[in-house]
C-alpha cells in the first residue's frame, strides 16, 4: 500500500461549506494531514462550494478556524471551487465535443414527475435520458427555446467499472446502475462529480481519503476519468463513524460540530489522538499517541473496514489525560479563559491569577474537560455559598450533634496560627478521635461546610487554599444554618 513513489504524495482535504464541520469532516481531514506529513506529501485544502443553494454563512471561516484549533496546517489553498468556474467549463465542452456528454433541456417539473413515479413503481429514480436521444430537428428547436440546458454525462448502458479502494480492495458497479448524471447545472455550476475529478485532477492530487458515503460516487468519477482520458489517483474510502447505538453519528449523540468541543474545553491534543481512534489503529492496545508518534507510524494498513463507534466516555478520559499532562502554568493558561466564561458573574474579574494557580492543581487532578473546571472549583471564588442545609445532615448525623461538632471544629480553628495543610491535618485528626468520630463522618461534615458540597478535593489543601478566614466564616455560616434548622425543627 506504499505509495508509488515516483509520485509525490498530495491529498487533499475538500469540505463543501453546507454547515459547520463536525467529527466525520475533521476525521477526514486528520486521516489525509496524517497521511501526508507520513509521507513528506502536500496536505492541500480546496473548498468546495458549488452548491449555492445549500451554502451556510460562515461554515467556511469555521472550517478553516477548526482546522488551525487542531494544528492540521495546509500546505496550499484554500481553493474555492466558484473561483475555478472556467476549469469545469472547459472539462464539460471537451466531453460535449467529445461525445461523452450531451445538453439536457428536461424541466425540473418534469424531471419531478418522472421521480415520483419511479418511486411509486419502487424504481431507483434515475433520468430516463429522454435528452439523450432528442433528433437534430428537436435540438435545433430547443436551442432556440431559451431553456438553459443542463449537461449530463453519456454513462455507459453496458459493462462495468471497476476500481481497487486501498481499504476495500478491487469493487465493481454495474454501469447499468448508474445514470446520465449532471455535470454542470443551469445556474453555470458544476456539480460535485464533475469538479471534484476536474480538481483532483488539476491540482495532481495522488491520493483520495475519503468517507465511506461517497464510495457510490466513484465509479462516475471513474468513467469521468476514463472519458477525459486522465490517470485517476489512488482512492481509500474511509469508515463511518456511528453513534454508540449503531446509528449514524448525529446530535443526539452529544456535540457534533467540532467548535463545540471546543467551547465543551476538550484540548486540540486530545480530539486528535481521540479522532484518529475513530478508524485507524496502531495495534490492539495503544490508546494515546503523540503526533509525532502517529505521523510516524500512520498507514492506510490499519484503517479498519467496518464503522467507528464514538464514545463520548472515552473522549473524556482521553482529554482528562492530556489536561493531567499539561504543566500547572499551562492548566491555568488554558482554564482562565474558561473560568472567566463561566464563573457566576458575582466572582470578582479579572480573577486574581495567583489565587488562581493555588486553586488549580487539585482541579487538575479531576477535571475531564476545561468546562468542568468552575464547576470543580467554583467554591475557591464565590463569597456566598448556595448548598441545601440538609447535605450538613446527610452524614448520619444528628442535627444538634452536628452543630456541636461544627461549634467545636470553630474554636479550635479560630486559635490556629500557621494555616497550612499539615498544621490543619495536625489538629483536625485527633479532633476526630476526641469527638468519637469516624475521620469520614468528621472531616464529610466539615467539608460540606467549607465547600458546599459532599465531593471535592481533597479537605486540608482546601482549606489551606482557601485561607483562614474564608474558612472560618463558612464555619459559622454552617452553624448559623443548623441552629435555624433546629430552631425550625422545634416549632
Ligand atoms: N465536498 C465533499 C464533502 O463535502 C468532498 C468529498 C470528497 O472528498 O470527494 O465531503
Amino acid at each position: 500500500m506504499q505509495p508509488e513513489l515516483e509520485t509525490p504524495v498530495r491529498v487533499r482535504f475538500a469540505p463543501s461549506p453546507t454547515g459547520y464541520p463536525h467529527l466525520g469532516n475533521i476525521r477526514t481531514a486528520l486521516f489525509n494531514w496524517l497521511f501526508a506529513r507520513h509521507w513528506g506529501g502536500k496536505f492541500i485544502l480546496r473548498i468546495e462550494d458549488t452548491d449555492v443553494t445549500r451554502k451556510v454563512e460562515g461554515a467556511t471561516e469555521t472550517i478553516l478556524d477548526s482546522l488551525r484549533w487542531l494544528g492540521l496546517n495546509w500546505d496550499e489553498g484554500p481553493y474555492f471551487q466558484s473561483q475555478r468556474l472556467h476549469l469545469y467549463h472547459e472539462a464539460a465542452d471537451k466531453l460535449l465535443k467529445k461525445d461523452h456528454a450531451y445538453l439536457c433541456y428536461c424541466s425540473p417539473e418534469r424531471l419531478d414527475i418522472m421521480r415520483r413515479e419511479q418511486m411509486k413503481r419502487k424504481q431507483p429514480p434515475k433520468y430516463d435520458r429522454r435528452c439523450r436521444y432528442l433528433s437534430q430537428q428537436e435540438k435545433k428547436q430547443l436551442e432556440t427555446s431559451g431553456i438553459t440546458p443542463v449537461v449530463r454525462f453519456k454513462t455507459p448502458f453496458e459493462g462495468e467499472t471497476t476500481f481497487h479502494d486501498l481499504i476495500h480492495g478491487s469493487l465493481t458497479f454495474k454501469n447499468n446502475t448508474l445514470d446520465d448524471f449532471i455535470l454542470l447545472k443551469s445556474d453555470g455550476y458544476p456539480t460535485y462529480h464533475l469538479a471534484n475529478v476536474v480538481d483532483d485532477h488539476s491540482m495532481t492530487i495522488s491520493h483520495i481519503l475519503r468517507a465511506d458515503e461517497w464510495l457510490s460516487s466513484t465509479p462516475r468519477h471513474m468513467l469521468l476519468y476514463q472519458a477525459l482520458n486522465w490517470q485517476p489517483p489512488q482512492f481509500a474510502h474511509l469508515p463511518m463513524i456511528l453513534g454508540p447505538d449503531r446509528a449514524k453519528l448525529s446530535k443526539r449523540h452529544g456535540a457534533t460540530n467540532i467548535a463545540d468541543y471546543q467551547k465543551q474545553g476538550y484540548l486540540p491534543e486530545a480530539m486528535i489522538n481521540f479522532l484518529v481512534l475513530l478508524g485507524w489503529s496502531l495495534d490492539d492496545r495503544t490508546e494515546l499517541l503523540s503526533q509525532e508518534e502517529l505521523i510516524k507510524h500512520f498507514s492506510l494498513e490499519r484503517v479498519s473496514k467496518t464503522a467507528a463507534i464514538f464514545n463520548k466516555d472515552k473522549l473524556e478520559w482521553v482529554n482528562g489525560v492530556y489536561l493531567r499532562k499539561l504543566s500547572p502554568e499551562e492548566f491555568v493558561q488554558q482554564a482562565m479563559p474558561f473560568l472567566d466564561r463561566d464563573l457566576p458573574p458575582s466572582v470578582k474579574r479579572p480573577l486574581d491569577s495567583g489565587y488562581t494557580h493555588q486553586v488549580m492543581p487539585p482541579i487538575q487532578e479531576r477535571a475531564k474537560t476545561l468546562a468542568e473546571v468552575s464547576q470543580l472549583s467554583d467554591f475557591f471564588f464565590l463569597d456566598e455559598l448556595q448548598y441545601d442545609t440538609q447535605l450538613l445532615l446527610s452524614k448520619s448525623i444528628e442535627p444538634t450533634q452536628a452543630t456541636q461538632i461544627i461549634q467545636v471544629a470553630l474554636q479550635r480553628l479560630e486559635a490556629v496560627k500557621l494555616w497550612n495543610t499539615t498544621s490543619l491535618e495536625d489538629i483536625l485528626r485527633p479532633l476526630a478521635a476526641e469527638l468519637n468520630l469516624s475521620t469520614g463522618k468528621f472531616f464529610g461534615l466539615l467539608r460540606v461546610a467549607i465547600t458546599g458540597r459532599t465531593a471535592a478535593p481533597p479537605l486540608f489543601q482546601t482549606m489551606a487554599v482557601l485561607g483562614k478566614e474564608r474558612c472560618l466564616k463558612r464555619l459559622s455560616e454552617a452553624l448559623q444554618r443548623l441552629c435555624s434548622f433546629n430552631q425550625n425543627s422545634k416549632t
